[in-house]
């Protein structure tokens, strides 16, 4: 996998605080600046939004990109509603994409809406336990930690990709045009599902032509304009965490955020400690999407203008809105085309006879260390640091406290 993040290294200090803040022990520092090692990232962010020196840098694509098809399409987040309290402040925000060169703009909120009723369908199968798949990020740590679990990810493809199909097809007979002549591009709030367009999780090719980011569009203040636009608002909702806690009348819905509490909650659904759940509904970021690490707004602050736009939306003309487009996209246009596969986790060595000698090797360097996990090594925990030395990227004197000793 090519590295889509990069590290500025004459920003970077080497304070380890994205290092200490990764759930997956993705980051060293090595001569004082940070190094990502691809393939243990689970792109959830965390490294970019607690790194006070912004020296992480994702790049969204080209708007030169835009001329190559007849038809130029945006489609905006779910978390767009955590910007805007009225349909003029989402008129000002549909303008500034306009000026941008775009002939069509959607939300997600239709895609939403439809989704959700597809979901509580599909939960009435079985008494199965299903885990979420709308966050990228809680996929790959699955993939990585706990491969078990992924008969319990919902099949859904992501709503970014659902929304993409859908769109393709209303243009298409709205403009009448070939589909392959409409280009659709999303504007990503997260890290984690601007990485699973461009590596194309879950599926051969991607529906969505371009990527861009949120923060890079929206830079400027937003003036407020009127102007026509439907919103599906049982889709608004799912912006936030907890959008499914009121689902169903068995309470059997565990709602979570945040990577680590994530990784807390599959951990027990992985050791049969949580039993009688229906769903377990989880995000990587603090509040569900409104919390993505490329939004603009508070996400608290989010949570309330979602509430606040939602009251004035008309029940009757959104309901007309869904009803609309329920049969568009054929069914197996919901799904991920492949199965998600576990992903290899980090190995210490093809060979088994080699992994159980370094592991061994781990075990006593590892007896040797002070077991503190204080990170000045530059390595997230005494045991990394033990890793790192078998693999011969760091050596036992990069220990601080050791050092201090002698
Ligand atoms: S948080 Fe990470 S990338 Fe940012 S300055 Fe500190 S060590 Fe460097
Ligand atoms: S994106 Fe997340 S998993 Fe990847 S290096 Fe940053 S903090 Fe770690």
């Amino acid at each position: 996998m090519k590295h889509i993040v990069d590290i500025h290294v004459d920003r970077c200090i080497g304070c380890t605080r994205c290092m200490r803040a990764c759930p997956t022990e993705a980051i060293r520092i090595k001569n004082g600046k940070a190094h990502l090692l691809n393939e243990r990232c689970i792109f959830c962010g965390n490294c970019i939004i607690n790194c006070h020196k912004s020296a992480y840098k994702v790049s969204g694509d080209s708007f030169a990109n835009l001329n190559k098809h007849k038809i130029s399409i945006v489609i905006l987040p779910i978390s767009i509603f955590g910007m805007v309290t009225s349909m003029e402040e989402l008129g000002g925000i549909y303008q500034i994409l306009y000026n941008y060169g775009f002939d069509e703009v959607y939300d997600l909120s239709l895609v939403t809406a439809l989704l959700k009723e597809k979901i509580n369908e599909f939960l009435k199968r079985d008494d199965k336990t299903y885990i979420l798949s709308q966050c990228p990020s809680v996929i790959r740590l699955i993939q990585l930690k706990y491969p078990s679990l992924l008969p319990n990810l919902l099949p859904f493809d992501f709503p970014f990709e659902i929304g993409a199909k859908l769109v393709r097809k209303i243009a298409s007979e709205k403009y009448q045009v070939k589909e392959e002549d409409i280009g659709i591009s999303y504007v990503s709030e997260c890290l984690s599902n601007f990485i699973a367009i461009k590596e194309q999780l879950g599926k051969s090719q991607s529906s969505i032509d371009n990527v861009f980011l949120l923060n890079d569009l929206f830079r400027n203040s937003i003036e407020s304009k009127d102007m026509e636009i439907q919103v599906a608002k049982k889709g608004v909702q799912f912006a936030k965490v907890g959008t499914f806690d009121c689902m169903t009348s068995l309470h059997k819905v565990i709602s979570v955020d945040g990577i680590k509490q994530v990784d807390e909650v599959l951990e027990k659904v992985y050791l049969n400690k949580l039993t009688n759940i229906k769903l377990i509904e989880a995000y990587s970021c603090i509040g569900g999407c409104v919390g993505g690490n490329f939004t603009l707004e508070n996400t608290y602050v989010s949570k309330w203008k979602i509430n606040q736009f939602c009251d004035k939306i008309d029940d009757g003309s959104s309901d007309k809105l869904v009803k609309r487009y329920r049969g568009l996209l054929k069914d197996q246009e919901w799904f991920f085309e492949n199965a998600l596969k576990p992903q290899a986790p980090y190995k210490l060595s093809d060979d088994l006879n080699q992994s159980i000698i370094k592991m061994n090797k781990i075990n006593e360097i590892l007896k040797q260390l002070p077991n503190i996990d204080c990170c000045a090594c530059g390595s997230p925990s005494c045991r990394a640091l033990a890793e790192d030395v078998v693999n011969q990227v760091k050596t036992i004197n990069d220990c601080c406290m050791l050092k201090k000793e002698e």
